[in-house]
């Protein structure tokens, strides 16, 4: 594929932190026999010593039976490169939102609402299965912006209800507001807690209400008591997986960068911990997967062809949203 008009990254995992991310990408763990996907994904961050581009990600993950990503966005350029992604990639499909901790800056600059217009208007595409990460971080936000991240999530679960997709909620450290909003404000039909941080007690209320906890790498960490404890309550009917690449890198490769390659390491995890067989796992995690998004070919990729050459083209004109 020459010379997309996709740029591979948009940010640096290393821009984000302080920590030396100089690290290699883990070995490809043995391939899973049932096919799953990779819930939620960021592969626009660049990260370690020599980056994966998504298409490197995608291949190495359909060598170990991870087939297919939700691509994520956090903000508007990065909701754009989701949409942009999946519309040419078939084994993309994308989540768009304005991320609770970005949230409280665009209220303050004033440009939250228009924000949220491009997000409604991406919301249209029909590779776009999802409104996320929206929710509320009370960990990383300081008190007085939490009214910003509030609204900004009242305005996504009416997104999510308004074109009929999934809602993926970030929640760190709030959980009780995030399920007062949802009962209060009328929870989408298909509501996903991605990388789900709760215990017994929050995994008993997302089963009372039909909601989805979607486990992430954090589930094998030796001190992830709680959560995996969380996990054995879960119906089984609302349990998903994901890395959240390329941060929580599972067990035994924490701190290295992640890729959704390293799905079968998580899910090996779960088997052990629910006394499952892998495949049978598997197959429930894919069949709760096309529940919550349907499936990656619903609305294939078009494969559109330059009038000129004849050939195809595998690039789309650039979103009148792209900065130039
Ligand atoms: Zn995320």
């Amino acid at each position: 594929m020459a010379d997309s008009k996709i740029p591979s990254h948009l940010r640096t995992r290393g821009s984000m932190e302080a920590t030396d991310r100089k690290q290699e990408y883990p070995p490809l763990p043995n391939p899973l026999e049932v096919g799953v996907y990779d819930n939620h994904a960021h592969l626009e961050i660049a990260d370690g010593e020599n980056p994966l581009d998504f298409r490197e990600h995608l291949a190495r993950a359909e060598e170990v039976g991870v087939k297919g990503v939700v691509q994520v966005g956090t903000d508007v350029p990065t909701s754009l490169w989701s949409a942009d992604v999946a519309a040419i990639e078939p084994r993309v499909l994308a989540a768009v939102a304005i991320h609770p901790n970005e949230a409280p800056e665009l209220h303050q600059k004033g440009t939250l609402d228009d924000a949220l217009y491009v997000i409604d208007d991406l919301a249209k595409r029909p590779r776009v299965v999802a409104i996320g990460e929206t929710g509320l971080d009370f960990y990383r936000t300081e008190a007085p912006l939490h009214q910003a991240q509030r609204r900004s999530f009242v305005e996504h679960i009416r997104l999510a209800k308004s074109h009929n997709i999934a809602l993926q909620i970030h929640d760190r450290d709030a959980h009780q507001e995030v399920v007062d909003i949802l009962l209060k404000e009328g929870a989408p039909e298909r509501t996903v807690f991605h990388c789900f941080s709760g215990d017994a007690e929050l995994a008993a209320i997302l089963n009372e209400h039909g909601w989805y906890a979607s486990f992430a790498g954090t589930v094998t960490f030796t001190n992830a008591k709680k959560l995996q404890a969380a996990l054995q309550v879960m119906d089984k009917n609302r349990i998903l997986i994901e890395t959240d690449t390329p941060f929580l890198t599972p067990q035994p490769h924490r701190g290295k960068p992640n890729s959704p390659y390293m799905v079968p390491h998580t899910l090996r995890y779960m088997a052990k911990k629910l006394e499952m067989d892998e495949n049978a796992l598997a197959e429930q995690l894919t069949k709760n997967t096309f529940q919550v998004y349907g499936r990656w070919d619903d609305n294939p990729v078009r494969v559109r062809t330059n009038p000129v050459t004849g050939q195809p083209w595998d690039e789309l004109e650039p979103s009148p949203f792209h900065e130039s």
